[in-house]
């Protein structure tokens, strides 16, 4: 199969070469995909692409036009491909439904748990060899009640490490679910109970600005947010507002609503800079990694190996 793989990043390089076992003839390219770039896909069957990648109805029309009958994201979201327009142009699309839940479920914990005990604070503080105690009070998680919006893979396997921290765990999905030491409850219940509350849910349209003004105020004052799903899934406007009133105690967050076009890529020397970003940096309350949550060996091997197979499976189909 003739394969055009769009966004590769130099650490997934080697492994996508070594899975492909020479079977697929794979162009890696660091490009990302838009309409001015489809032309890569010249004379290929397969386009490969990741969640900053422009797979809109345009693109994806100008891809069809050139051939092209799959479409794969090397992700477990799919939010940011027009199916429809795929659908209808007949052109096949998969993603990496679980390549390694638990390292998002970590990234999750482990924002959590640095907000919670001032963790990057204290590291600056000691650069600094100021080893004052005064602004590093944390809490303890043993005993707080943790709410998860969102119960698939990666809901259930925080669960578990919240469990593990000795956290009541409730939880909330669109589907019923009965899952062991996970407290099923409706969202409104989760909102009022809830110290911490982190997000597992796709990004739809019914998900689509979740936590909002109106969802905030049904939320215990000092409320810990955590989101390693989607950026779109928090208003961020509306937590700025929380942030600065209180109402948030901490937020932690992998994924920004604007990151498109600013997350993946080197920005520092850039004249003009997203405010809204640069006013959440400036809360020593806000944590934020730059969507990389995926980002361990162990889940970067895992969507190489699966990203050939789905090629292979293509190939014979
Ligand atoms: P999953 O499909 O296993 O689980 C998603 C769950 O959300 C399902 O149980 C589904 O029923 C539920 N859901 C859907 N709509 C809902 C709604 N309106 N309200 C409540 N629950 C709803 O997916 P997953 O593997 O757990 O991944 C969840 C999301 O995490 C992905 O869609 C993706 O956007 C994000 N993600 C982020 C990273 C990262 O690097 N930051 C990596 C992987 C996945």
């Amino acid at each position: 199969m003739r394969v055009i793989c769009y966004s590769t990043k130099s650490v997934e390089k080697n492994l996508l070469i070594k899975a492909n076992k020479e079977q697929h003839d794979i162009t890696l390219i660091s490009n990302a995909l838009n309409i001015k770039t489809t032309s890569y896909a010249e004379d290929k069957d397969a386009v490969v692409v990741f969640t900053s990648d422009d797979v809109t109805a345009p693109v994806i029309n100008k891809l069809s036009a050139f051939g092209i009958k799959y479409i794969l994201t090397r992700s477990v979201g799919t939010d940011h491909i027009d199916m429809k327009t795929a659908q209808e142009l007949g052109i096949e699309v998969a993603n990496i439904p679980a390549y390694s839940p638990q390292a998002i479920a970590e990234q999750a914990v482990a924002l959590a748990l640095a907000l919670s005990r001032h963790l990057i604070l204290a590291n600056q503080q000691c650069h600094h060899y100021n080893f004052s105690l005064d602004h590093l009070v944390g809490f303890n998680f043993y005993k707080k009640t943790v709410g998860l919006i969102g119960l698939g893979h990666i809901g259930t396997a925080t669960a578990s490490i919240f469990n593990g921290l000795g956290c009541k765990v409730l939880g909330y999905d669109i589907l019923q679910k009965n899952i062991a030491h996970i407290e099923f409850v409706d969202l409104d219940k989760l909102y009022r109970e809830s110290d911490i509350i982190s997000l597992h849910t796709p990004l739809t349209p019914e998900t689509r600005h979740l936590i909002s003004e109106a969802s905030l105020l049904k939320m215990k004052n000092g409320v810990m947010i955590i989101n390693t799903a989607r950026g779109d899934l928090i208003k961020t406007t509306d937590a700025l507002s929380a942030l600065k009133s209180g109402k948030i105690g901490y937020l932690g967050l992998d994924v920004y609503e604007y990151e498109k076009g600013l997350f993946f890529e080197d920005h520092e020397a850039d004249e003009v800079r997203d405010a809204l970003f640069s006013e959440l940096m400036h809360f020593p309350n806000v944590l934020i990694s730059p969507h990389l949550a995926f980002l361990t060996k162990e889940a970067l091997a895992e969507i190489a190996t699966q990203t050939i197979n789905i090629l292979d499976h293509w190939e014979k189909s």
